[in-house]
């Protein structure tokens, strides 16, 4: 037999993703945190700093993140950052 009862079930609130914007220019990412205009496209950029201390008890960690979209990156960063020492990305491809 399968017994039934009547629980009550509250309703609650969530941070979930809803969509990426860019930091820049304000453009929003159409499929999470690809900014490809296809589906079949991926397009996914990354500016990261993370720090963190790890002890025995415990430890904490920080995450600055800046969300920029490939035409920013490609328009404004990478300009800044070449035109700075002369700073050089490292270009890595695969083919499959
Ligand atoms: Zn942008």
């Amino acid at each position: 037999m399968k017994h039934m009862k009547t629980v009550l079930i509250l309703e609650h609130t969530e941070e979930v993703f809803d969509k990426l914007t860019c930091d820049v220019c304000g453009a929003e990412s159409k499929w999470d945190e690809n900014w490809a205009a296809k589906e079949h496209e991926k397009s996914i950029t990354t500016l990261q700093l993370e720090e963190e201390e790890s002890f025995p008890h415990g430890g904490q960690s920080t995450q600055t993140q800046y969300h920029i979209c490939p035409s920013c990156f490609k328009t404004h960063l990478a300009k800044w950052m070449e035109s700075h020492r002369e700073s050089k990305p490292t270009v890595t491809n695969s083919v499959w």
